[in-house]
């Protein structure tokens, strides 16, 4: 007797992200209403949300909230249309070059609680932690970005309620102020982003070349 086969073979399902293993929902818009508590976490990545804006004819700038009371009034045309401009903006991200770091948000928490510096470099592609972080990071060609300075964090996070919740949208802000500060000085950002992905933050960015 022959041993059983394997039943049905277990469902694929289309790998949009194969490249760089995104998932879709890092993709896609949050709820339209978040639960307040929750609302800190259902940021769009920084990238994302200038697209969408430029799709939606929102002001390059606008928040998160602009974007979402637009779709939120869209008609379901305007909204299909979204999708598939959305499809193809995850489509071409998938087949350019990125490179990204992975970190779990709750090491951002805990720097954050002991005022323990965080260091982001794009050229090492690395984030380190400590007091020496940013030191190893001053060598010709290194773009260090500081995530958390212990000056400032540890007053600041013994007021904070809940530091893991804190995270994406602190780090997205110090993300926004790196693009915009590099922007100022005519110095390229390489597009540097920041979402969230399960319990692990995500970092990406350009190649340095
Ligand atoms: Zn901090
Ligand atoms: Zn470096």
């Amino acid at each position: 007797m022959r041993a059983a086969q394997p039943t049905a073979a277990t469902p694929r399902h289309p790998r949009l992200f194969s490249k760089q293993n995104l998932q879709l929902q890092a993709f896609s818009l949050p709820p339209a209403a978040p639960a307040s508590g929750i609302a800190s976490s259902c940021r769009l990545p920084i990238n994302l949300r200038s697209f969408l804006a430029q799709q939606l004819g929102c002001e390059s700038d606008a928040s998160d909230d602009t974007i979402l009371k637009y779709a939120a009034h869209a008609d379901q045309f305007t909204l299909n249309k979204l999708a598939r401009a959305i499809r193809r903006y995850s489509t071409a991200l998938a087949h350019e070059a990125w490179v990204q770091c992975s970190v779990p948000v709750i090491s951002f928490a805990e720097a954050h609680q002991r005022g323990c510096a965080v260091v982001l470099c794009l050229r090492c592609a690395r984030v380190d932690f400590g007091d020496g972080a940013l030191n190893d990071h001053q060598s010709n060609g290194c773009v260090p970005i500081t995530l958390c300075r212990k000056e400032t964090c540890q007053t600041h996070a013994s007021t904070t309620k809940d530091p893991v919740a804190d995270v994406p949208e602190r780090v997205q802000r110090l993300v926004e102020e790196f693009r915009a500060l590099r922007s100022a000085f005519g110095l390229c950002h390489f597009d540097l982003d920041c979402y969230l992905r399960g319990s692990h933050l995500i970092l990406m960015w350009r190649p340095l070349g």
